[in-house]
C-alpha cells in the first residue's frame, strides 16, 4: 500500500503513521525525521538542509524530492510506504506523481486526519514538559502540583513549538499549503477523511478497515 498522511500539526498524524507502518509492515517515511538524523550525521544532505534551516529559510523542494527519491529506491518500499510530512505542497504533490511515474508506481491513498483548529490549539498549547523527560497536559494529564513534575520536582515548561501563537501560526501555514492539496487528490480520487477527534486506537481501525477496502 502506497499512502500519503495528512492532518494538520498536533493530528496525531505521526502516531498513526507509526501504527498503521506496524500493521501493514511498510515503511513509515518521515521527512522530517530524515532531514534530522542527516543533520545529526553531518551528511552531504544534512549539511545543505541545515544551511537553509539555520538562516531561518525553507529547504527548497528540489533538495526535499531528492532525499524523497533516494528513500523510496529502498528495497523495504517495494510493498508501499507511508509518507508522513511530504507532500506539503502542491509542486511537491506533482514532483512525487513524476517520481513514482518513473518508478511505474503511484499513491494508492491519501488519508486525511481532520481536527478542528480550536481542539489542536487546546490539545499543543496545554502541553506541559519537564527537563526529565515527563510530560504532562494542563487538562488531560495534570501534574499532582501545578507547574511541578510528579517525578522530579522539576519546574515545567511549554515548549516554544507548543505556545498558542506558535500553534496558530503554523495552523495558518498548513490550511494555506495543504487545502490545495486535499483538492488535488480529491480530484484523482485517492482523499479519505477521518475525524482526528476520536481515540488513537478507533483512527487506526478506521483507516486500516478503509485501506482494506481498496486493495
Ligand atoms: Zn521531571
Amino acid at each position: 500500500m502506497r499512502m500519503i498522511l495528512l492532518g494538520p500539526p498536533g493530528s496525531g498524524k505521526g502516531t498513526q503513521a507509526a501504527k498503521l507502518s506496524v500493521s501493514l509492515k511498510i515503511p513509515h517515511i518521515s521527512t522530517g525525521d530524515i532531514f534530522r538524523s542527516n543533520i545529526k550525521e553531518g551528511t552531504e544532505l544534512g549539511v545543505l538542509a541545515k544551511s537553509y534551516i539555520d538562516a531561518g529559510k525553507l529547504v527548497p523542494d528540489a533538495v526535499t524530492i531528492g532525499i524523497v527519491e533516494k528513500r523510496l529506491k529502498n528495497d523495504d518500499c517495494r510493498s508501499g510506504f507511508i509518507m508522513d510530512g511530504f507532500p506539503r505542497t502542491i509542486p511537491q504533490a506533482e514532483m512525487f506523481d513524476t517520481i513514482l511515474q518513473k518508478l511505474d508506481s503511484g499513491v494508492e491513498a491519501v488519508i486525511n486526519i481532520h481536527v478542528p483548529d480550536d481542539a489542536i490549539i487546546k490539545r499543543m498549547s496545554g502541553r506541559r514538559m519537564c527537563s526529565c523527560g515527563r510530560t504532562y497536559h494542563a487538562e488531560n494529564n495534570p501534574p499532582k502540583v501545578e507547574g511541578i513534575c510528579d517525578a522530579c520536582g522539576g519546574k515545567l515548561y511549554i515548549r516554544d513549538d507548543d505556545r498558542a501563537e506558535t500553534v496558530k501560526e503554523r495552523l495558518r501555514v498548513y490550511h494555506q499549503q495543504t487545502s490545495p492539496l486535499i483538492d488535488y487528490y480529491q480530484k484523482q480520487g485517492l482523499l479519505m477523511n477521518f475525524d482526528g477527534l476520536k481515540s488513537i486506537d478507533e483512527i487506526t481501525k478506521q483507516i486500516l478497515e478503509a485501506v482494506a477496502s481498496i486493495k
